[in-house]
């Protein structure tokens, strides 16, 4: 019986949007720990570059920083194609850059609300669809998008990145039964709050404490490691029979 070597990622490449910090570096590390090669992207080729090669010292995967705007389809196309030519296939792509920006509706303009959709939505739309092929030709695939508590539950002034994530919470569904017959999975992680450097802003706001970490039974942020296991799960072969999921990593907060 394999046990728990079906969570090995062994000779396998991942693609993780924007690895280069926050969740998506923490994802990199996890992924990269159990075994697999990394790529990283983010709108900072300089960042990305530096990070993934910090990546591979730590870990000794191989690993490689690719600038890319994930809204834009010419730069997404070259990111994969970057990432098959260098490190020779796509098994696991994280749909992890994500932006947020927070005001009452009618305080925000409709560039704002267009922006978040834009990165949060049409990003892993683009990225899902460049990477498909490479996985179908390798015969294997997991599409794992950060959708997020708000994917589910309402915060006020957050019109934007609710309705986002609410749409990736259906984009996962809708993928995951487009793909089933083949066994490639799509699922959604949907975490609670983490202290990122996305959230260095609302640290410490009353309107946090009541709105965030008031409604979070474990009554704190996650610990940046904490959100490894769903991603190590989700991309191995120890979830090979869970598709169109939503897993939720936030200390309970959607148990309520
Ligand atoms: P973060 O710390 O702000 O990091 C976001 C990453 O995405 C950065 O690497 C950023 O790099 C990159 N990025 C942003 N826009 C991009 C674009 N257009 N193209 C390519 N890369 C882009 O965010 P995080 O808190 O780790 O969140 C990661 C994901 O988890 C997001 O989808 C977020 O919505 C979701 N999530 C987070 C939380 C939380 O509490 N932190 C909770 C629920 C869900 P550049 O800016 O340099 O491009």
């Amino acid at each position: 019986m394999p046990g728990i070597d079906l969570f090995r990622l062994d000779g396998k490449v991942a693609l993780v949007t924007g690895g280069t910090k926050g969740l998506g570096r923490s994802m990199a590390d996890g992924l990269a720990s159990a075994g697999a090669d990394v790529v990283i992207c983010s709108r900072n080729g300089e960042e990305a570059e530096g990070e993934a090669a910090l990546l591979g010292e730590e870990t000794g995967r191989r690993t490689l920083g690719v600038r890319c705007d994930v809204t834009d389809p010419g730069e997404v196309e070259a990111l994969v194609e970057a990432t098959v030519s260098k490190l020779g296939r796509l098994d696991i792509l994280i749909n992890n850059a994500g932006i947020n920006i927070r005001n009452p509706i009618e305080e925000l303009s409709l560039e704002e609300f267009e922006e978040v959709m834009s990165v949060n939505v049409r990003g892993p739309w683009l990225c899902s669809r460049a990477a498909i092929p490479h996985m179908r030709a390798g015969g294997y695939g997991r599409v794992i998008n950060m959708g997020s508590t708000l994917s589910v539950v309402g915060v006020p002034g957050r019109t934007p990145y609710a309705s986002s994530k609410g749409a990736v919470a259906q984009m996962t569904r809708v993928l995951a039964l487009e793909w089933a017959e083949e066994g490639i999975t799509a699922n959604a992680i949907c975490p609670g709050p983490f202290l990122t450097p996305m959230n260095e802003p609302i640290v410490g706001q009353p309107e946090t404490e009541r709105f965030i970490l008031g409604e979070v039974p474990m009554a704190r942020w996650g610990e940046m490691t904490e959100i490894q296991g769903a991603a190590i799960f989700l991309a191995s072969e120890a979830s090979s029979y869970v598709t169109g999921a939503t897993l939720f990593v936030d200390g309970g907060w959607t148990a309520h």
